[in-house]
């Protein structure tokens, strides 16, 4: 069996350097481990009429490899900027208010979607299985399908899957959900984007559930539940170990006494920011008491700046921080450190266990892999406390957290005060118990249980046995030249 997997950008390991979201956080170590091959773009991208092959490279990545492919720039723009980020991104995180599409970007999606289905036919091997990841992917397997491909292909959505009522806003959203039906199995974060997609499937399309499956024309499309996981014995160990780095010893000095409460995020209007920054200015003003006490730090990597929504909020978070600071500062103390830039996660790591507090506030997300990361971080003798917005996917699994509604300031000013105030005993059966979920519920066990559900859900593809192992080893695929011609 060989596994190929495909997202829209791929990401190599580099020591200290942050990593570019949840997605890569996972794949980086899945495919390291187990022999597949990750398939993405380049992030070169081919000009004007150029025809030539689009695959740039072929490289190793631990047992596993690296294909990537350069996309023509004409389209790129539309797919990415245009259809992916400022259609699909807003619209699956409930933020229809933020759908800014051209006329030509759908047009584009799709063209991108196309080529790269032309760009993996040199992948379909009889015994190979395609595993899509994300929403830029949605109309790939239709693609695949169109080209005789009749391995098995899954879906993996990274991000939520919102309300039927919502999802309709979305421009050409019966033909992109038809296409997806395609896929033999997808996959999501939680119970509820499970249902939302289910729902839209019985009440827009007409379509019959039998189980846990959709009837479609060409047979059954599985729907499943996958919540991503971590590999928290190794951030512990990671966490353990950084205390004594450099950034984090100069963090820990800095704090003269004072408890820290941390945010980790990429610059995203579905992180929450602007409502945690307040409830954070609300939690100072209510109990003078946290005055020079308590410094909130917060790291928001910069990400899809060229994009408006995101610029403006850029300019609206660092606006909103100079107020706080500018109201609460004293001249040897200043309540927020605002951070656009990131870290690599040994740091991180580091980071997470210097703070009493773990602030994860989104309005909408698919998982939050920080939640996790911030609990496998903390020291057991003496752990912190995560603040856990109940719209985070996370929070279907992490029951004790202090779950609140991200929407609600005053509530997470009191969530902080009720947090920098937890006694240790607390504080450590909160943490055990997430430790457990995080320990059965691990990054070996999300990968392992899709590729086992895929082997099985495949139409054209017989059912094999369900064998969990941890790491499914895959054999590594030989490489020819394209058959198809470039484009
Ligand atoms: N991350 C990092 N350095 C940073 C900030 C974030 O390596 O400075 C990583 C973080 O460790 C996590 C991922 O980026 O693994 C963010 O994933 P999450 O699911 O929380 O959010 P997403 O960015 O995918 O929306």
């Amino acid at each position: 069996m060989t596994l190929v997997l495909v997202s829209n950008r791929v990401a190599r390991p580099k020591a200290n350097e942050p990593i570019n979201g949840g997605l890569a956080a996972a794949l980086l170590p899945a495919v390291t481990a187990s022999g597949a091959i990750w398939v993405g773009s380049s992030g070169k991208f081919i000009e004007g009429s150029e025809k030539r092959e689009p695959f740039a490279e072929i490289e190793a990545l631990g047992t596993g490899a690296l294909a990537t492919v350069d996309l023509p720039a004409a389209q790129y723009r539309g797919f990415y900027q245009g259809f992916a980020n400022s259609a699909l991104w807003p619209v699956l995180h409930s933020r229809t208010d933020l759908i800014r599409t051209g006329a030509d970007d759908y047009a584009a999606y799709r063209e991108i979607n196309s080529i790269m289905a032309r760009a993996l036919v040199r992948f379909a091997k009889p015994d190979a299985m395609f595993w899509i990841h994300d929403y830029h992917y949605l109309t790939l397997a239709a693609d695949l399908r169109r080209l005789g491909i009749d391995q098995p292909v899954g879906f993996f959505l990274h991000t939520p899957f919102p309300a039927r009522h919502t999802l309709v806003s979305l421009p050409h959203h019966r033909e992109l959900m038809n296409a997806m039906l395609a896929y033999d199995l997808i996959g999501f974060q939680t119970d509820e984007d499970r249902a939302n997609f289910a729902e839209y499937l019985v009440c827009e399309l007409g379509l019959p559930m039998r189980g846990d499956a959709v009837l479609t024309e060409r047979g059954t499309t599985r729907l499943a539940t996958f919540p991503i996981g971590i590999d928290a014995p190794a951030f512990a160990d990671r966490a353990a170990r950084s205390i004594t780095r450099a950034e984090v010893a100069r963090l820990r000095a800095s704090l003269l006494g004072a408890r820290l409460v941390i945010g980790v995020d990429r610059l995203d209007y579905s992180k929450g920011l602007d409502t945690r920054f307040r409830a954070f200015d609300l939690a100072l003003s209510s109990d003078p008491s946290l005055e020079r006490t308590v410094r909130l730090l917060q790291i928001a990597v910069l990400s899809r700046s060229e994009i408006r929504a995101y610029k403006q909020l850029q300019n609206d978070l660092a606006a909103l921080v100079g107020d706080i600071n500018g109201r609460h500062g004293e001249v040897d103390w200043t309540p927020i450190r605002y951070l656009n830039r990131g870290f690599g996660q040994s740091i991180l790591a580091g980071f997470y266990r210097t703070a009493r507090v773990g602030l994860v506030t989104p309005l909408r997300d698919g998982m939050n892999l920080v939640a996790k990361e911030y609990v496998a971080a903390q020291d057991p003798v003496d752990p912190g406390v995560l603040v856990l917005s109940q719209f985070a996917g996370a929070a279907k699994q992490l029951e004790a957290a202090l779950l609140v509604n991200p929407h609600d300031i005053e509530a997470m000013a009191r969530a902080i005060r009720t947090a920098l105030a937890m006694p240790l005993d607390e504080r450590r059966e909160r943490w055990t118990a997430m430790m457990k979920v995080l320990e059965t519920s691990s990054l070996t066990h999300w990968f392992s249980s899709y590729v086992a559900a895929l082997k099985t859900s495949g139409n054209a593809t017989p059912a094999n046995d369900r064998r969990n192992v941890a790491w499914p080893a895959f054999r590594r695929l030989q490489i020819e030249p394209a058959a198809s011609p470039a484009y």
